[in-house]
């Protein structure tokens, strides 16, 4: 599932590839993806439509439309977002927006567990409930120290999208391992110094895979059908049973709510 940096990667291709067009015909392939709108509903508010701007907030890219309206599409498992030419097919499209000039942007899907919701603005949901957006000027860290009151596991706590957006599976693994945090402690029982390492090493970790073009294992690719890098920079991450790089000890996998989390045994205490 793409995390942060693989959606502000895929945003930032598509901002400059996409902004200022103009919505010629939508053609939804799969009338179960709109959430909040009927299909034929949603055709008639986006054609004709210029597209003013593309931006993120917490892993929904945002097409924002000359009327204030947006299209918040999150990309969930298989999801993509690709830029083809008019006479292009791809195989398990589910909507495609055809531009004034003959580029189309297609949403390529092969488990369909993507998501489209036409909102009026960021205050209605799914997005007027996400938490602490990185990088802006919200993150702020009274706020911040504050989600650790509670005897929620750090890993999980990490992935709440309602207290910090944009961290997933990987990044959450591999910002522990940089702090030095077990992933199993509860969040009161971090020191203060864990608590301020978090708060720095989260948008740390998040710009350096940015700067790769996110991490690509199977599926996520950009707006170009390009591959991300950072998987070559990952310490613990599917790392089982490999040496840590900081002390050698066998990196171990925990499950934690049905999903793998990584880390060293050696490095990784309560801070
Ligand atoms: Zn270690």
């Amino acid at each position: 599932m793409p995390e942060l940096p693989e959606v502000e990667t895929v945003v930032q291709g598509l901002r400059s590839r996409i902004t200022g067009k103009v919505v010629d015909e939508v053609l939804i392939h799969d009338p179960d993806l709109p959430r909040n709108v009927e299909p034929e509903q949603l055709v008639r508010k986006l054609e004709g439509q210029r597209v003013s701007d593309v931006r993120r907030r917490g892993k929904y890219i945002l097409f924002e439309l000359a009327n204030g309206n947006l299209v918040a599409i999150h990309l969930r498992m298989t999801g993509k977002l690709l830029v083809c030419s008019e006479d292009e097919d791809t195989e398990y499209q589910r909507i495609t927006f055809l531009f004034e000039g003959g580029e189309k942007l297609v949403m390529d899907d092969l488990r369909r567990l993507g998501t489209l919701d036409l909102l009026e603005s960021e205050d209605e949901e799914p997005l007027s409930s996400l938490g602490l957006e990185p990088f802006t000027d919200d993150y702020e860290w009274e706020e911040f120290r504050e989600l650790f009151d509670t005897t929620q596991p750090l890993k999980l706590l990490l992935l709440a999208q309602k207290k910090i957006t944009g961290l997933g599976n990987i990044y959450a693994s591999e910002v522990l391992f940089r702090a030095g945090l077990d992933p199993r402690a509860s969040g009161n029982e971090i020191s203060e110094e864990g608590k301020r390492k978090l708060f720095e090493l989260i948008p740390e970790v998040l710009s350096e895979a940015i700067e790769n073009n996110g991490t690509t294992f199977s599926n996520f690719r950009d707006s170009s059908g390009e591959t991300g890098n950072f998987q070559d920079f990952l310490r613990v991450y599917q790392k089982e049973g490999e040496p840590c790089p900081a002390c050698g000890t066998e990196i171990v996998r925990v499950d934690q709510s049905g999903r793998g989390t990584y880390y060293c045994p050696n490095c990784q205490d309560k801070g």
